[in-house]
């Protein structure tokens, strides 16, 4: 069966490149029933925080990422990777190497005065009938794998097609340092062997450590997983995405109120497709995942397709549902303010479903809430601007008989034509300067339900204010 794995080094968040790696391997593993396992590459001891992997454990759990089995930490796996280093060591696979610092670096130098590749000159690498030098006391050996020197590591990659290294190129890699600690590239080996990982979905960036992996597998007699590297969003501009451009981590989303998700659609949707579809359920996602249609060629972060994605998911949601996730956000917005209504005041239901159309993300909707609550400041100089006197007498007029209807929508609504009926005036004369007095705006959406959630005395008394 199929066993995909997600594997982050925590030494930053959850970023959107990570979460797309992780949405293609579990979609995969979902697609054939298969498991999906997370991995924490926590073994960069000085980068890697107790918080960043809560951070990535929360983001993947707001994604709803869940994994099947694991999390599995390196750190806790370290006995394991020395078992097989001395393992290796016995089966002559891989050699103590007592090559110094020094040495090495004397070695590099010299091969780039020679316009030669730096690579390790195999002093130590024992070969049929070859005399290895006398051990020096002072040093601590590393452990280099045995790479093979002719031939050639190839694969078909499930994204990139038929990819090939020149053993040649591949050095003796260093696979336990002098302390005894493994290193990255044998850690994910070891890893990959007894998690019993079927394919391997990760960024690009990971092609050159593929052929090194590969043969040390071949080494252990392991299976070699299929491999499928996909390559990285890129910034809406065409160069590298970052932090500076746009939010990269996951949870920043959350912050800015995207719902996972749209976020998870959209993610799907970058480098990979089914038709021409856009917006799909996760069943739908699941059902017709498939690599074949991974994109080979690096995709563009889009902030307005995913807004409208995003805008998609707002307005699928339950009203009821949708104002319990803007509430926690309008209460944290207001906690900034001295004086405000309380939330109760107002029906934040009927805002948010007056709202939900026209808004990107939660933080929209919740911003335009947010006025509904707060103290009541006149913008005098947009009032005087669009206050004249053919709609004067029509406001005011409207602020008297506004007293006395029922307080409905369609009562509200039927007042608003008859005083344009009454004064000859079009909408937007009466609308404009209505709006401008009661939100500070000359845009909002449709003016008998704002009237209706602002109430009938708040209403009246800043028509009063406004036209004296
Ligand atoms: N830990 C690696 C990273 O965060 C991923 C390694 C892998 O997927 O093989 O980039």
């Amino acid at each position: 069966t199929i066993r995909t794995r997600f594997a982050p080094s925590p030494t930053g968040a959850l970023h959107i490149g990570g979460a797309r790696t992780a949405l293609f391997s579990w979609a995969l593993a979902k697609h054939f029933g298969g498991t999906f396992v997370l991995r924490i590459e926590d073994t960069d001891v000085e980068r890697s925080t107790p918080e960043n992997v809560a951070e990535i454990l929360n983001a993947m759990q707001w994604l709803s990422l869940t994994h099947d089995d694991g999390p599995y930490y390196q750190m806790q796996r370290m006995d394991r990777y020395r078992e097989v280093i001395a393992q290796m060591l016995e089966d002559g696979t891989a050699y103590y190497c007592y090559t110094s610092k020094e040495e090495l670096e004397a070695m590099r130098e010299a091969q780039k005065a020679r316009g030669e590749r730096e690579k390790y000159d195999g002093t130590w690498r024992p070969e049929a009938g070859k005399t290895l030098p006398a051990i020096p006391a002072e040093v601590q050996p590393v452990v280099r794998f045995k790479n093979p020197l002719t031939g050639r590591t190839s694969w078909v990659d499930v994204v990139k097609g038929e990819i090939s290294f020149n053993n040649e190129e591949l050095d003796d890699l260093i696979i336990a340092r002098p302390d005894g600690t493994p290193t990255y590239n044998f850690c994910v080996v070891v890893d990959d062997w007894d998690m019993g990982i079927t394919h391997v979905i990760r960024g690009d960036d990971h092609v050159n450590n593929t052929p090194k992996q590969i043969n040390i597998l071949k080494a252990l007699g392991a299976p070699i997983p299929a491999y499928g590297h996909i390559p990285m969003i890129l910034a809406p501009d065409g160069t590298k995405l970052s932090k500076r451009k746009n939010a990269t981590a996951v949870m920043d989303y959350e912050r800015m109120g995207y719902l996972p998700e749209a976020l998870n659609n959209y993610l799907a949707r970058l480098g990979w497709g089914h038709g021409d579809d856009e917006i799909f359920t996760r069943e739908q996602f699941v059902e017709w995942f498939s690599v074949e249609h991974l994109s080979s060629s690096s995709s563009q972060w889009d902030p307005k397709k995913l807004n409208w994605v995003n805008n998609h998911y707002i307005n699928q949601k339950d009203n009821a549902e949708l104002t319990s996730l803007i509430e926690p956000r309008v209460s944290k917005r207001l906690a900034a303010y001295e004086h405000v209504a309380p939330l109760t005041s107002r029906p934040l239901a009927a805002i948010v479903e007056l709202y939900k159309s026209r808004s990107d993300t939660l933080e929209d909707i919740a911003t335009a809430a947010e006025g509904f609550y707060l103290k009541y400041e006149p913008n005098v100089e947009l009032i005087r601007e669009h206050l004249n006197d053919a709609n004067r007498p029509a406001l005011a007029d409207f602020a008297t008989k506004l007293k006395d209807i029922a307080w409905e929508k369609e009562s509200i609504n039927a007042l608003i034509k008859s005083t344009l009926a009454d004064h000859t005036l079009k909408m937007s004369a009466l609308g404009v300067p209505l709006r401008a007095i009661l939100l500070g705006l000359t845009q909002s959406p449709s003016l008998d339900a704002i009237i209706h959630i602002i109430g009938r005395d708040e209403v009246v008394q800043r028509l009063t204010a406004g036209l004296s």
